[in-house]
């Protein structure tokens, strides 16, 4: 495994659409190993492909609860409901943080890491996270979508760890 650098805010490839995984291999599971391992090193909840300059659609999410690491290949929404109101921030946007509006509960499908058909229905926090990772998946930014007036930067100092 392997930690990998996430790419930041005006890399172009967080702008470019990911392709769908069409074999999920021995490189794949690598592949999102070093994900979650970057992720754990940078105190994240998601990552997404394009932010480690991978443009495929894969997402990993930990919320450091009992459901430990989600490691998911061409996510889909494939229901959502209702709306939240959230702070959010993102890997790639160091020290931003803004509010948005994030489905309140989504339901997607997806394949897990041995090509096993997976559903996975969240709300809150997750319905949140699942949302902000598969908009990296087509190159969807959550700067796109703040409420005006809501953009902060938070010295790297503060506590702050609610990054995607
Ligand atoms: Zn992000």
């Amino acid at each position: 495994m392997a930690i990998r650098i996430v790419r930041e805010n005006g890399d172009e490839i967080l702008r470019k659409k990911s392709r769908e995984v069409e074999v999920i291999d021995d490189r794949i599971r690598e592949l999102l190993d070093d994900m979650v391992e970057t992720l754990h090193s940078y105190n994240g909840v998601g990552l997404a492909g394009p932010q480690i300059g991978i443009l495929k659609r894969l997402v990993v999410i930990d919320l450091y609860d009992d459901k430990g690491p989600i490691k998911l290949v061409n996510p889909k929404i494939i229901k959502q409901k209702g709306e939240q109101e959230v702070e959010e921030g993102c890997l790639s946007f160091p020290n931003q943080f803004a509010k948005i509006i994030r489905p309140a509960e989504v339901t997607i499908e997806a394949l897990d890491e041995n090509g096993k058909k997976i559903k996975i229905k969240g709300e809150g926090l997750l319905a949140q996270a699942i949302s902000h990772e598969i908009d990296h998946l087509d190159g969807i930014l959550f700067v796109d979508k703040i409420i005006p007036g809501t953009l902060e930067y938070v010295s790297p100092d503060s506590n702050k760890d609610e990054s995607k």
